[in-house]
């Protein structure tokens, strides 16, 4: 038997026009190219999102169609994202931060139509332009005075459009399974992948993300979204923000610590998420400049994994809760988030940064487990570590325009290619990636945990391990040290420091210093090119 309920599809377009009759008071607030900071609400952005879906629709743009946006978080990125999507076409975001040869692959496999592009990423499209036989037209984020000059056929004005089209739209409807956007997989090995997000998928992976225990957004909650809108969505805050109708805050281009803190406090910021190479740059401004943000009451990290030091750094020293979260492109990207348990509300200090330095619970909506090397079932009891696999209503079943994807498994679970422990609680511990864990005489080595505990000492800033060729064991792990400022650890130093906090067999064999290290496009320490940098590096122990 049937429930006996309504059939109403679950539409990207219902987000914006329910935050506009709800909360259309509520500000969106967003610095432009220029540094100007400019404001207006969610019924200003519902307006102009209606305009410029029909000023899509006149420039022809049908349902399905892919229409890619380069560009930071402003509110014209917000108003493309349920402009596209509104009418049935698919938002693709590319990721600015991407070698044009790339970015020209990704653009030409998914064939977008038309590219938005923000002013001062116009000479990366000016790049690729020539070669993607499918593109019809350039439209640059920006009005007729800022319009730049470039050799791209068919040039076009954001706001000229908005002008010349009226907001008087109906959002069509449509199946709630119809595609809405699509993001590529940073692809640190192989050619990037397509994720391709729906409708439905996208709006209850947003209530997800909105709930209490994941990034607890209210109508009182003002979110500043540092993670890019090209990287899995801002991880699907602009949609629960709507949903919500959170006060909304965008940094456009500039992610410095001192840009990023003069928002927070302007804009009396409660709830900020990003990746943690960004926030050590925010936690190294207020340790100089000797300022915090009062306002800021939670930020969510995830992408990486991050340190116990930034975990204490946050909370001790600047009164800011942490939540660690992990997910993936490939899962719109919510996994899991580590809040510690209420039964562990009286454990000691130590014990709860063991708990909040793990990668967390799964959201509900994910289901997990781990495998070992042969697909067998491996147990959830902290000590066996194996492959983790995923399913859930947010998750892709298949990459966009592969025929074939070994992570797709037959039986319907996502194959991650993170090596992780789960333990009796349910908290999930990523020891590494796959390619990335160190096997020394039969045994795996963490990375993670590694780079975890060396961040701690106070003379090392960043700090990644990757495994070495060893004659006697295989592999053994090199330490890889960006000091901090003025300072120069000694592999001595850190050995000693390391000594009492992993298994002995744990400690690196060797330790180099470096000025930076390696970072993807979405802020990753990138181990491929370490290990191409470091990979023959001579151990004193071989
Ligand atoms: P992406 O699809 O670019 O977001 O990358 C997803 C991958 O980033 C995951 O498969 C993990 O390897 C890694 N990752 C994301 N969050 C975390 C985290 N909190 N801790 C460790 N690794 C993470």
């Amino acid at each position: 038997m049937r429930g006996l309920i309504m059939d109403r599809p679950l539409l990207i377009s219902s987000l914006l026009e329910h935050a506009d009759r709800v909360s259309g008071d509520r500000e969106i607030v967003s610095r432009s190219d220029e540094g100007r900071i400019h404001r207006y609400t969610y019924h200003d952005a519902h307006t102009r999102s209606r305009q410029l879906a029909n000023a899509l629709t006149a420039l022809g743009v049908q349902i399905g169609d892919r229409i890619a946006t380069v560009a930071w978080n402003t509110h014209r990125h917000l108003e493309i994202y349920f402009a596209v999507s509104g009418i049935g076409a698919i938002t693709h975001t590319l990721n600015p931060r991407l070698h044009p040869s790339q970015l020209g692959y990704i653009a030409n496999h998914a064939e977008d139509s038309y590219i938005f592009v923000d002013t001062n990423l116009v000479p990366l499209v000016e790049a690729v332009a020539g070669d993607l036989p499918a593109l019809k037209g350039v439209i640059v984020m920006t009005d007729k005075a800022n319009m730049p000059t470039a050799k791209i056929d068919n040039l076009l004005c954001y706001e000229d459009l908005i002008d010349n089209n009226s907001d008087d739209l109906v959002w069509p409807e449509f199946d709630e399974n119809t595609a809405s956007s699509l993001c590529y997989t940073s692809g640190t090995s192989g050619n990037p992948k397509g994720a391709l997000y729906s409708h439905r998928s996208t709006i209850i992976h947003a209530y997800a993300a909105a709930l209490p225990d994941v990034m607890n957004l209210s109508e009182r909650s003002v979110v500043l979204p540092v993670v890019p809108m090209f990287h899995a969505n801002a991880w699907g805050i602009p949609y629960s923000a709507a949903m919500t109708g959170s006060k909304l805050v965008f940094p456009g281009a500039h992610l410095d610590g001192a840009s990023i803190h003069e928002l927070l406090v302007a804009e009396e910021v409660t709830f900020a998420a990003g990746v943690p190479t960004v926030w050590l740059a925010l936690l190294n401004h207020w340790r100089e400049t000797g300022t915090r943000v009062p306002s800021l009451e939670m930020t969510v990290i995830g992408g990486s994994a991050i340190p116990q030091s930034m975990i204490e750094a946050f909370q001790e020293d600047f009164g800011v809760a942490v939540r660690h979260a992990w997910g993936m492109t490939e899962m719109s990207p919510l996994g899991s988030v580590s809040i510690v348990k209420p039964r562990l509300d009286s454990a000691s200090n130590e014990e709860k940064y063991r708990v909040q330095i793990k990668q967390g619970r799964p959201v509900y909506g994910v289901e997990v487990r781990i495998v070992d090397d042969d697909g067998n079932l491996l147990p959830h009891d902290g000590e066996a570590f194996g492959e983790l696999q995923v399913r859930g209503p947010w998750i892709t079943s298949s990459y966009f325009r592969l025929d074939t994807s070994e992570a797709h498994g037959a039986d319907g679970w996502f194959a991650t290619g993170d090596v992780c422990t789960i333990d009796p609680d349910s908290y999930i511990e990523i020891t590494d990636r796959a390619k990335d864990v160190i096997k020394s005489g039969g045994e795996w080595i963490s990375s993670i945990e590694l780079e975890n505990v060396a961040m701690g000492h106070p003379d090392v800033l960043q700090a990644a391990v990757i495994g070495v060729a060893h004659p006697k064991w295989d592999e053994r792990p090199l330490l890889i040290v960006v000091p901090a400022p003025g300072k120069q650890p000694t592999h001595d130093d850190l050995t000693a420091f390391l000594t009492d906090k992993v298994a002995k067999w744990w400690l690196p064999d060797d330790m180099v210093l470096v000025d930076e290290l390696p970072l993807g496009a979405t802020g990753k320490v990138l181990k491929t090119k370490l290990r191409e940098q470091f990979g023959d590096h001579k151990l004193p122990t071989a």
